[in-house]
């Protein structure tokens, strides 16, 4: 039987989710066994479970999830089915969540200043924004099916050379990115009391070319620059130049652990027209960085010599940059 950490889970605050976690290892831990797991690596479920209860503990800590939205967020996560672990000879990701399902490495690595134990809490952390975005997510994908159909907005695309509603699509899994890394890097650290580290440039040559890219992420950091670009531009956010990438990431996932980020988009282009463009724009670069980084790992399969990005990133700084104070950074 799952020992519960916290005292807090009761009823009337908390309706269901007591229940939701004796319930998951249940189902978890049958899974574990028909997969014929070895036995030895069984309480790591019991662990992504108390992370998961830690996790919702810091959401409130943090303030990444107000009064208001307690229960929204409750919602979501109660919608998880099952923690798989990956088997003995698939261990070459850290975890994926295919909608409320998660899988998750259960040997975790040291990484920069991070120990195991961090690390772990890093990975399952990031995994449980995923859950929580789902829903929008979700919807996310009939918005970009219904924005495909316009002839302008195809035309757009394939003015860019992607003629394809997929890195509409893409654009917005990388949002779900950036909100869900920014989130588990704030709890983190959090957690570890300490401050995060300052941003740093660092290369991934066969996305970005040579041309290095700028974050404080110790995972998915290709993402971080791109996405608060993006963020800036939603006037919605109340965005200054003046706020670093991660005030501007915070208040995204504010917004989407709200539950309403999508629809806030929706009213900003319906109230702005005008703005259509540059979002079809936007969106579609972040898409074909997020294809081409799921292109490099094995992830999504596609052709790996054509994964160079750079020239997504000039559209993406041009239309972005009098958001930000310092200009250029790509
Ligand atoms: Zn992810």
């Amino acid at each position: 039987m799952y020992q519960i950490k916290y005292s807090v889970w009761d009823e009337r605050r908390f309706p269901g989710f007591r229940q939701k976690l004796v319930q998951l290892e249940q189902v978890s831990k049958q899974a574990f066994y028909a997969s014929h797991g070895d036995p030895n690596e069984e309480k790591y479920i019991d662990r992504v479970l108390h992370y998961l209860e830690d996790y919702y503990v810091s959401l409130f800590q943090t303030k990444l999830v107000s009064k208001e939205s307690y229960s929204y967020v409750l919602e979501q996560l109660k919608k998880m089915e099952v923690i798989k672990l990956f088997p003995k000879d698939e261990r070459k990701y850290l975890a994926i969540t295919y909608r409320y399902g998660l899988s998750v490495n259960p040997e975790p690595k040291t990484l920069r200043n991070l120990s195991e134990e961090d690390v772990a809490f890093m990975i399952a952390a990031h995994e449980f924004g995923h859950i929580i975005n789902t829903e929008w997510h979700d919807k996310s994908l009939r918005y970009c099916n219904q924005l495909y159909s316009q002839t302008r907005v195809q035309g757009i695309l394939q003015n860019m050379g992607l003629s394809d509603v997929g890195y509409l699509k893409d654009g917005f899994c990388l949002l779900d990115e950036g909100i869900s890394q920014e989130v588990a890097e704030i709890l983190t650290y959090d957690r570890k009391k300490q401050s995060r580290p300052l941003s740093e440039f660092r290369n991934n040559i066969e996305i970005f070319n040579y041309q290095p890219y700028k974050t404080n992420f110790n995972l998915y950091g290709e993402f971080q620059e791109p996405v608060a670009r993006f963020a800036r531009t939603l006037n919605f956010l109340h965005c200054s130049p003046q706020d670093s990438d991660d005030e501007v990431l915070t208040k995204l996932a504010r917004q989407a652990f709200r539950g309403d980020l999508l629809d806030r988009i929706q009213m900003e282009l319906e109230m702005k027209p005008d703005k259509m463009d540059n979002f079809v724009i936007l969106l579609a670069s972040l898409g074909r960085i997020k294809r081409s980084t799921y292109e490099k790992v094995g992830l999504t399969p596609g052709d790996r010599k054509n994964i160079v990005v750079n020239s997504y990133l000039s559209p993406l700084q041009k239309i972005t940059d009098p958001y930000v104070k310092s200009g250029k950074s790509w």
